[in-house]
């Protein structure tokens, strides 16, 4: 276990080193490529004599200034070269893939981690770390892991891939360099200071060391509050079909076919900052016109965040499902006030004790589908994740038979108020069987 956890710290400090490196790497290229091209440029220049004084003078001054530039960045290429010769036998990366075999499914930071290694033994072309940056974003966007959706971003743009980088992801150089370095320094500084209070406030976990950078960058109220989101996460406030939405009538005749078949696995829980998630292992499914769509992960909003007729419940579950060809659905099963439920029984009583650590109790199992009603009569509509990023397409199921909580369990739930406002409609049609 010391000798995993070893490695993944290693695998952590790499995604830092070799990521970084690899953009300074190309900076470097670029910056080389402009040095030979002023070169000329002074030679040319040179030959036509006097008048043309002024202008060599100014190619020479853009050139020394890229030398000056070009001094530190070369430093960080070697350096990250001396990395990549350490790891060219390979036999780093076969421990890990190893340790890594027994595992089910790898989280994102081990996705990340994998695919930071494979990229600096195997080179940037290497499909299998492509692979594993690919399944890193996909589960990161999922929940709420800054460090490791930057990590498996910076990766694939450093393989070559043409994605949109989120701005703090950016290298220093390159954020100052698109002139909102100042705004962006001051608005960290307020996020640093706010994060910190709310985080001692609402549940006491605020001193971890890593928490600067852990921090998550939105939350539920003030600064970092929903009004705020689009700030950094554009889809948020300019996207036309978010979620949640208050579902109400007229409704659209729905003759789409849906099934749970959920299945009993080991008990994975994680308290991410935002809500408690419960991590499935692979199995469970939701049908929707037969095509199988893979229940990832569920987890809590207090209350809930659909709204029926207006009127919010105590909680909703969101059951997370994604299909082969990448588009999410999510199951929404209303709580409502009244007598105790024995699956929360069971989750509240292993909840984690730590944030952003995923805590898998011995022994213990849990079938989602205890969680939800016999009917299964729904509401339907196009939305998008109701936590930034905010993605649109995806697909919601709220089931309109409510479930069991007693008023205990839901003052147990340690958020709160953990529930996005409700998003304005924009011409969708809402749907019901
Ligand atoms: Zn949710």
């Amino acid at each position: 276990m010391k000798r995993i956890l070893l490695e993944v710290f290693l695998v952590a400090a790499l995604i830092g080193a070799g990521v970084f490196g690899f953009m300074n790497q190309k900076q470097a290229s670029v910056s080389k490529a402009k040095i030979t091209e002023l070169t000329a440029a002074v030679e040319a220049a040179e030959k036509s004599a006097k008048e043309k004084e002024e202008s060599i003078k100014a190619a020479e001054e853009e050139m020394h200034a890229l030398q000056e530039e070009m001094a530190p960045l070369e430093e960080k290429t070697n350096l990250l070269e001396a990395v990549k010769a350490a790891l060219a036998s390979g036999s780093t990366l076969t421990d890990l893939e190893n340790a890594y075999k027994k595992e089910k499914s790898l989280s994102a930071e081990r996705q990340a981690g994998l695919g930071a290694l494979r990229m600096l033994t195997k080179g940037a072309e290497d499909p299998g770390a492509l692979e594993a940056f690919r399944k890193a974003l996909q589960l990161s966007e999922l929940g709420d892991r800054k460090n490791t959706i930057c990590a498996a971003q910076l990766g694939l743009v450093a393989a070559g891939e043409k994605i949109k980088v989120m701005s703090d992801c950016l290298p220093k150089s390159e954020k100052a360099s698109k002139g909102d370095k100042e705004e962006k320094d001051s608005k960290d500084d307020g996020h640093g200071k706010k994060e910190d209070g709310k985080g001692k406030k609402d549940d006491g976990h605020g001193d971890k060391k890593d928490e600067k950078h852990a921090a998550p960058h939105w939350g539920y109220e003030g600064e970092m509050g929903p009004e705020k989101w689009g700030k950094e996460f554009p889809t948020c406030s300019a996207g036309k079909s978010q979620s949640p939405l208050d579902i109400k009538g007229p409704f659209v005749k729905s003759r789409v076919v849906v099934s749970a078949d959920y299945k009993e696995g080991p008990l994975k829980m994680l308290n991410n900052g935002h809500t408690i998630q419960v991590v499935v292992s692979p199995g469970s499914k939701l049908r929707i016109d037969g095509v199988a769509h893979e229940l990832l992960q569920f987890h809590f909003h207090r209350p809930s965040e659909e709204k029926i007729d207006g009127k919010p419940m105590a909680m909703v579950v969101h059951f997370v499902h994604k299909n082969a060809e990448g588009k999410l659905a999510v199951l929404g099963v209303l709580l409502k006030e009244g007598n105790e439920n024995p699956g929360i029984k069971t989750l509240w009583a292993n909840l984690p004790k730590e944030e952003n650590v995923e805590y898998a109790p011995d022994g213990v199992n849990f079938n989602p589908g205890n969680l939800l009603p016999r009917e299964f009569d729904f509401y339907s509509y196009e939305g998008s994740l109701t936590t930034p990023p905010c993605t649109e397409g995806v697909r919601f199921f709220i089931l309109k038979t409510t479930v069991n909580i007693a008023k205990e369990q839901v003052q147990a739930f340690p958020f709160k108020m953990n529930a996005r406002p409700v998003q304005a409609l924009n011409g969708r049609e809402i749907l019901s069987n």
